[in-house]
């Protein structure tokens, strides 16, 4: 058989184990055919069984009212720890490291509460260069609360001229040379631009070896690449639901706090009501005893809608198991690879920028394009294809393994061989 036959690709489906997960999800529609939906790096599609899992609550709210709290089978009052157990188990933590709240954003400010605690000379941020703004943003009003510049207090990461990736050893390098004035080094697991994937047990390593708390941003690894936070020790990471989860648009995230932090009640935080003792919640007392484990940071009562959509997702990770996702994943992006080198066989057009070793990426491949790249992202949008424009010149496709098929793959890589400049 041919690879670069849609015949090909076809048998390849037929082969694929998790080809039925497709039918349970909503794929947009292009001229009344499926679209090729490559954007789950950016929103994950909608589980056809969301819908009724906010029908549910809803009917729950209408029937009990307040007393939706206590009854039923997931009462509204111990929501979160309905959720945890599966979240867990996807960025390899205990049960109780993790806990599903608030959005990333406000996430990562209330991680930094607890784990960015500068002193004069401790006070220094080591994150990538050209991270995800919100990120950016982040750190840089961090280090200002604190009373710090943040072009002096926070360190970028930043590739070797002519590459478009770090080299593990050039972060490692960089956590040595700033030693002991490094407080905090908070990367991204997958960087959203590239794809890359970094070596974050290295990096934690790394970082405690110089006595700084090590966090990361896993909006693109959650869900996307086999993650050991627990084992790896990493002081604290969050991420988003919605991109390789797909439970809503601005859905709930996840917050991972090792339990070596999580069983300190003394660790400063920021509380509020939800993260106090559940036994003594409701007497309303002075005095605020945190809940053990990432549950004590908690601050509200459970957005029920958005994680009753966020469950729906959780259990279809639960049912299909990371190993098993992260093997099709590999499948269909070294797929994709070996189409794209085929297509540059005669001249090369495509320049993939995501490294080519899956050790070192998840399902999301960034092709840097010539200077008629935007004219391309059109051509590809008018035939069906979702992507993401990346400016300058960068496309990012992600052919996620829940629903994406090889068909998928094969038709994209087809039209960008039809593209004529
Ligand atoms: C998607 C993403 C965000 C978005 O943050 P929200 O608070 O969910 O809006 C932040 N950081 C990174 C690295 C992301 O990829």
């Amino acid at each position: 058989m041919i690879r670069n036959t849609l015949s090909y690709a076809r048998e390849l489906d037929q082969k694929d184990l998790l080809k039925d997960y497709r039918e349970k999800f909503w794929i947009p529609q292009h001229n009344d055919k499926d679209c090729i939906y490559l954007c789950g790096n950016s929103l994950g599609l909608q589980p056809k069984e969301t819908k009724y899992a906010l029908l549910n609550e809803l009917d729950h709210w209408k029937e009990h009212g307040v007393e939706g709290h206590f009854k039923g089978e997931m009462p509204w009052m111990y929501y979160h720890q309905f959720l945890s157990e599966a979240a867990a188990k996807i960025v390899g933590a205990q049960k109780d490291e993790v806990v599903i709240m608030n959005t990333l954003t406000t996430n990562l400010h209330l991680m930094m509460v607890s784990f960015y605690r500068p002193t004069s000379t401790r006070y220094k941020i080591i994150m990538e260069g050209g991270a995800f703004p919100s990120d950016q943003y982040a750190m840089e009003s961090q280090a200002k609360f604190h009373g710090f510049d943040p072009d002096d207090a926070i360190i970028e990461l930043v590739p070797r001229t002519g590459e478009h990736t770090l080299r593990t050893e050039d972060i490692i390098q960089t956590i040595m040379t700033h030693g002991d004035s490094v407080a905090l080094v908070m990367i991204g697991g997958v960087n959203y631009y590239t794809g890359q994937l970094y070596n974050l047990e290295a990096i934690t390593e790394a970082g405690h070896a110089i006595g700084a708390k090590v966090g990361f941003d896993l909006a693109h690894a959650a869900g996307n690449v086999p993650l050991q936070l627990h084992d790896w020790n990493v002081d604290f990471a969050v991420w988003c639901s919605y991109k390789y989860m797909n439970s809503s648009p601005g859905g709930s995230s996840g917050v991972f706090v090792h339990i070596m932090h999580g069983k300190n009640p003394d660790l400063p935080r920021f509380a509020g009501w939800w993260g106090h003792n559940e036994d003594e919640r409701f007497l309303m007392k002075k005095g605020f005893i945190p809940m053990n484990g990432a549950a004590g940071w908690q601050l509200s009562n459970a957005q029920i809608l958005s994680m009753a959509a966020h469950k729906v997702s959780l259990d279809m990770f639960d049912e299909v198991g990371m190993d098993a996702l992260r093997t099709k994943s590999e499948k269909l992006i070294a797929y994709m690879i070996g189409l794209i080198d085929e297509l540059n066989r005669q001249e090369q057009r495509f320049n993939i920028i995501t490294p080519r070793s899956p050790k070192d990426r998840g399902c999301q491949l960034s092709i840097l394009t010539g200077n008629d790249g935007k004219q391309l992202f059109d051509f590809l949008t008018e035939n069906g294809v979702v992507a993401d424009w990346r400016e300058p010149n960068v496309i990012r496709v992600a052919a996620v393994p829940l629903y994406n098929s090889f068909e998928d793959v094969y038709r994209f890589v087809e039209l960008l061989g039809k593209y004529n400049t």
